[in-house]
C-alpha cells in the first residue's frame, strides 16, 4: 500500500481493459497503412511557441487548459495539448516529400476540471496529410475516419460538415459577424457577454441557450464563401456522395481551434450523451504552416480520443474479438525446471505460454491457471515424468472439444511418420499394440495423458 495516487484527472490502464486501448490502436494502424500512412513519433512537448502561435492564443486550449513549464534550461515548453501543431512543425522542420501523410498515437495533455470522460492526459489516434488542398484528400481524411468506426462495429454515428471559408473570404464574414454579435451583446450567455469578441466564432459553437437564440439569426459562414472555397466544399460533398458517406451540413460546427480553413468536420456517436459525443473531428489547416514560420502549405487531418471511442463501444455493446490469456499454462510439480523447459518450448514455437512460480500446491497452480484465462493446463508430476508424459486438462470447454476432433487426424499422421516411438508408446499405455493406427488413435484420445514429445508436437500445431 502506498499514500501515493495517480495524478488527478488521470488514469491508470491496466490489463486486460488496457487491451481494449491497444486493439483500438491495433486497428487503427491496420486501417490507415491500406491507404499508405507512415507513423510519426513526435516529442511530447514542444516550444511553448509551436501551440501559441498554431492553435493560436485566443483558444481556450491555449489560454486556460496548457500544461507550462519553464525546463531546468530556461526555456518555455508545453505539453502537447493536441497533435497537429506537433506534426507540422516536424513536417516545416525536416521538409520531407509531399504529400506527407502521417498517423500518430499519443497522449494529449489539457489541464481541465476532472470529470467522467474527461481526462488531464488522455490518448488520441490521429492522422495528418500535408501538402495539397485537394479536395480529394478531403474524401480521403474524412472517409477514413468513418471507415474505422464503422469498422469497429460503431453503428450510430454522424458525420458533420462545415467550411469555414479561407483568408481571401473569411476576414469580410468576420466582420459581418462581428457587428452582429455586437449588437446583440448583452443577449450572450455569461461567458460570451465578456469575451464574445476575443474570438466570435466561437459563439456559434456555444451551447447555452442564451447564445443558442442569438446565433440562429446569426450570418453563416457557408452564405458569403468566396468561388474557390464554394468550389472546393462541393466538389467534397459531391465525392462524400459518391463514397455513399452520409453527413449533415453544420453551420455552427467550427471547433475550437483557430487554424482551422475551409472544411471542418466531427464525427459524433449519437450513444454518448450529446455535450460529449465526439468520436473524432477535424478539418484543414492551410494557414498553420505560415503561422509557424513556414511556406503556405495546405494540410488536413483528424484526430480520435481513443477513451471516447471506447466509451461509445461500450455503449453499444462492441465486443472486441480479443484472445485473452495464454494457450498453455504449465503446472509443475516436481520443481519448476520441467515449467522452465516447457514453457521454453512453447514460446520458441509461437505458442503463448504461462507457469507459475515458487513451488505452489496443485490446487493454487490450477487456480492461477484459472485466472490466467488459459486454454489448456498442462501438469507434470512425479508420476508423469517417470512415464515421461504430460497430463493434459482443457480449461476451455470448447477447445477441449476441438482439440479431440483435431487429435484423431493428428494420431493418424503421427503413428505413420513416428514409427519408431511405437515401443514407448506401448510401454507407455502398458497394453501391446495392436499393429493398427485406429485402436492406438482411439486410446489416446480417451486418454488426458500423453507421451511428452507427442504432446508438444500435438498442442503446437494445434494452437498454430
Ligand atoms: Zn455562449
Ligand atoms: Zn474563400
Amino acid at each position: 500500500m502506498t499514500s501515493f495516487q495517480s495524478p488527478s484527472g488521470t488514469k491508470d490502464w491496466l490489463y486486460p481493459e488496457s487491451e481494449h486501448m491497444a486493439y483500438l490502436v491495433e486497428s487503427f494502424k491496420s486501417h490507415v497503412e491500406l491507404a499508405n500512412y507512415g507513423l510519426i513519433l513526435s516529442p511530447m512537448f514542444e516550444d511553448l511557441g509551436v501551440f501559441v502561435r498554431g492553435v493560436g492564443d485566443v483558444s481556450e486550449l491555449v489560454t486556460k487548459e496548457m500544461y507550462e513549464f519553464v525546463d531546468k534550461g530556461g526555456r518555455k515548453l508545453a505539453l502537447r495539448p493536441e497533435g497537429t501543431a506537433s506534426v507540422m512543425r516536424a513536417f516545416l522542420q525536416h521538409n520531407p516529400p509531399v504529400p506527407f501523410k502521417a498517423w500518430y498515437v499519443a497522449p494529449s495533455f489539457r489541464y481541465e476540471r476532472p470529470q467522467a470522460g474527461r481526462y488531464r492526459q488522455h490518448h488520441q489516434v490521429g492522422l495528418e496529410a500535408i501538402g495539397t488542398d485537394d479536395p480529394g484528400l478531403d474524401l480521403e481524411i474524412i472517409s477514413i475516419l468513418f471507415d474505422w468506426l464503422t469498422s469497429l462495429g460503431l453503428g450510430n454515428l454522424s458525420l458533420k460538415l462545415n467550411c469555414l471559408g479561407d483568408t481571401n473570404c473569411r476576414p469580410a464574414y468576420l466582420e459581418l459577424l462581428y457587428s452582429y454579435l455586437e449588437k446583440n451583446q448583452k443577449f450572450l450567455c455569461k461567458e460570451h457577454m465578456e469575451r464574445w469578441s476575443v474570438n466570435p466564432l466561437r459563439v456559434l459553437d456555444c451551447k447555452k441557450p442564451e447564445c443558442v437564440a442569438i446565433k440562429e439569426d446569426a450570418p453563416k459562414i457557408n452564405k458569403h464563401l468566396c468561388p474557390d472555397c464554394k468550389l472546393h466544399f462541393e466538389t467534397l460533398l459531391a465525392a462524400l456522395d459518391t463514397a455513399e458517406i452520409p453527413y449533415l451540413l453544420d453551420d455552427y460546427l467550427v471547433r475550437g481551434l483557430d487554424y482551422y480553413m475551409r472544411t471542418t468536420f466531427e464525427v459524433a456517436s449519437l450513444s454518448l450523451e450529446s455535450a460529449q459525443n465526439a468520436v473524432g473531428g477535424g478539418g484543414r489547416y492551410d494557414n498553420l504552416a505560415l503561422a509557424l514560420g513556414g511556406n503556405n502549405t495546405p494540410g488536413i487531418g483528424f484526430a480520435s480520443g481513443l477513451e471516447r471511442v471506447l466509451l461509445a463501444c461500450e455503449k453499444e455493446g462492441v465486443v472486441f474479438p480479443l484472445d485473452y490469456g495464454p494457450s498453455v499454462f504449465v503446472i509443475d510439480l516436481i520443481g519448476g525446471h520441467k515449467a522452465g523447459e516447457l514453457t521454453m518450448t512453447f514460446r520458441r514455437a509461437g505458442v503463448a505460454c504461462d507457469r507459475s512460480f515458487d513451488n505452489r500446491s496443485l490446487k493454487s497452480q490450477l487456480r492461477q491457471a484459472d485466472k490466467s484465462r488459459a486454454k489448456l493446463a498442462l501438469i507434470v508430476g512425479e508420476r508423469e515424468k517417470q512415464n515421461n508424459s504430460l497430463q493434459l486438462k482443457w480449461l476451455d470447454a470448447n477447445m477441449r472439444e476441438r482439440f479431440s476432433a483435431f487429435l484423431a487426424d493428428f494420431l493418424d499422421s503421427y503413428v505413420v511418420s513416428e514409427s519408431d516411438d511405437l515401443s514407448t508408446m506401448k510401454s507407455y499405455s502398458g497394453k501391446s499394440y495392436s499393429g493398427e493406427n485406429k485402436d492406438y488413435t482411439e486410446q489416446y484420445q480417451i486418454s488426458n495423458t500423453l507421451p511428452t514429445d507427442m504432446a508438444i508436437r500435438a498442442i503446437k500445431e494445434f494452437f498454430k
